[in-house]
């Protein structure tokens, strides 16, 4: 049997793999196997079409399977495999580099290349301390995360990270950090369109944490411009704004985690430019390579470099990276994203299917346990009603029926999660819609 036959079947052996976030045996049990991806779809183990309604993990932004990236990663892994990323570099790197800086306008004129989105919030987390120190403000060290959000595994990211379950099992954590409530109020603002009217008030909240620990020791706040991975909480209205004018007047930096929101998937490049807001450093994974080879970056607002630029010339200004950083078939992928990016629009093709998306969101409403329907961009959380006693139940029956009926979506606890790619078309909108529609309608 020819290798690509093997990994058309299920294996033999399902036990070694020990899978992340997954329920292990249930999975195992009856597994759930991808064996390709072309556009809008997957085929399964099991011969099925499955409709991508995540962009795989909130990634694959241009669709899948495009030809352009897959013959850039071809040539560039056999011109060059790998270079080393500490005192020496790479020509890809540097235009990469430069491509993205161009896509964000200019106030950010610089790059640090990390692997994943975890990898790019410890980043931002100690450019921003050390940022501070190099300044002689050394003394600003505390990070302000908030309630509800996701910011990856590392330890740096499940300290400012505020989903209970991604924290409590792991030991007491970074010191010196506080967390902003989250801005989920289903009793005013369910079944919202676009951003809640409600909760501009809770970024005072920041205020009250600098009165508590004075400025002079605080070093970041980082929050999700919309809060994705714990079940879409789209931010109100103003709220973030309120949030960079605090930080203005304090010297804080906002860190924008854009692992996410980065690429798209607003309907802008990047969600500091969907809200006009400009933060200091914004983290980004996924859709920046199309998830097709593992990356993450960290942009810095002018200045932040310049500030570490004051050593003699042959120090090391940060001691940070990673043997990955900037890695030549990473850069390769990530070039050809960003040509795709432009060449089709795709930014400007999600901002104009939006109102079509989130019409077809709120067509739920009314639908079997729906207790709110929330939609920014190409994004949308349906949250159910949890069962009695048994939270995430229902959401998760939901997520199985639904790959059943051959459309993937995500959920978290009881919240289902879309987030289409952004090649996108209506007759695929309905289809989600419709199939969840149905499949709601069967989970009791
Ligand atoms: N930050 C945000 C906002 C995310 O949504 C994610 C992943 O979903 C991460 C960080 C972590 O990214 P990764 O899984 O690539 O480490």
């Amino acid at each position: 049997m020819t290798q690509s036959a093997v990994y058309e079947q299920v294996p033999n052996n399902l036990e070694a793999f020990w899978m992340p976030f997954t329920a292990n045996r249930q999975f195992k049990s009856k597994p759930r196997l991808f064996t390709g991806a072309k556009d809008m779809h997957y085929s399964t183990v099991d011969g099925r079409k499955v409709l991508d309604g995540t962009a795989g993990l909130w990634c694959v932004n241009a669709g899948h399977g495009r030809t352009q990236i897959i013959e850039a990663v071809r040539d560039q892994v056999g011109r060059l495999d790998y270079a080393p990323a500490f005192q020496m570099g790479h020509p890809a790197v540097f235009e990469f580099a430069a491509r993205l800086t161009n896509l964000l306008g200019a106030d950010f004129d610089h790059v640090f290349f990390t692997n994943s989105g975890s990898e790019s919030v410890d980043t931002a987390l100690k450019i921003a301390i050390a940022y501070h120190r190099a300044r002689g403000e050394g003394t600003r060290t505390r990070l302000i995360g908030r309630e509800r959000g996701y910011h990856g595994v590392g330890f740096g990211g499940i300290s400012v990270g505020g989903i209970v379950a991604n924290r409590k099992t792991f030991g007491s954590l970074l010191t010196g950090v506080d967390h902003l409530p989250h801005t989920h109020n289903p009793a005013k603002n369910a079944f919202s369109r676009g951003q809640p009217e409600h909760g501009v008030e809770l970024a005072d909240e920041l205020e009250r944490l600098v009165t508590l620990h004075d400025a002079s020791n605080i070093a970041a706040v980082i929050v999700e411009p919309v809060a994705c991975s714990t079940g879409v909480l789209v931010p109100p209205k103003g709220y973030l704004q309120r949030l960079r004018e605090i930080c203005t007047k304090h010297g804080v930096l906002l860190i924008f985690d854009e692992v996410i929101t980065g690429f798209g998937r607003l309907g802008a490049s990047f969600a500091a430019e969907y809200f006009g807001i400009v933060p200091d450093l914004i983290t980004t994974a996924k859709g920046i390579t199309n998830g097709t080879i593992p990356m993450g970056a960290v942009f810095a607002r002018k200045g932040i470099y310049d500030a570490f630029m004051n050593a003699p010339d042959n120090t090391i200004e940060l001691f940070h990276g990673y043997t990955y950083s900037g890695h030549p078939v990473a850069c390769a992928a990530g070039l050809a994203t960003l040509d795709i990016y432009k060449e089709e629009s795709l930014f400007e093709r999600a901002a104009d299917l939006a109102p079509y998306w989130e019409d077809g969101v709120h067509s739920l409403k009314g639908a079997r346990n729906v207790v709110d329907l929330r939609n920014l961009g190409l994004i949308a959380g349906i949250e159910l009603a949890p069962r009695a006693a048994k939270p995430g139940a229902r959401g998760f029956e939901a997520f199985i029926k639904a790959y059943e009926a051959n459309l993937l979506v995500r959920v978290t606890g009881d919240i289902i999660a879309l987030s289409p790619p952004l090649i996108c078309e209506k007759k695929h909108v309905d289809e989600i819609f419709g199939v969840l529609g149905d499949v709601l309608k069967t989970v009791d």
